[in-house]
């Protein structure tokens, strides 16, 4: 199962390095735009928007 990043809502891109030691990849970022989900295109790993609770 591929790690999952929740992300505050008003954050519009992240950037994954695919981890914290060598075993990452070159640094990528993605925005968000109209999405509330993201798929690291080197390792998977998922970046989900909080949800604002209404
Ligand atoms: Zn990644």
């Amino acid at each position: 199962m591929n790690e999952e990043v929740l992300v505050d809502p008003d954050i519009e891109s992240v950037f994954c390095s695919g981890g914290e030691d060598d075993l990452g990849h070159p640094i990528v970022y993605y925005n968000f735009g109209d999405k509330n989900k993201l798929v690291c295109g080197y390792c998977g790993k998922i970046f989900l928007k909080k949800v604002n609770h209404e």
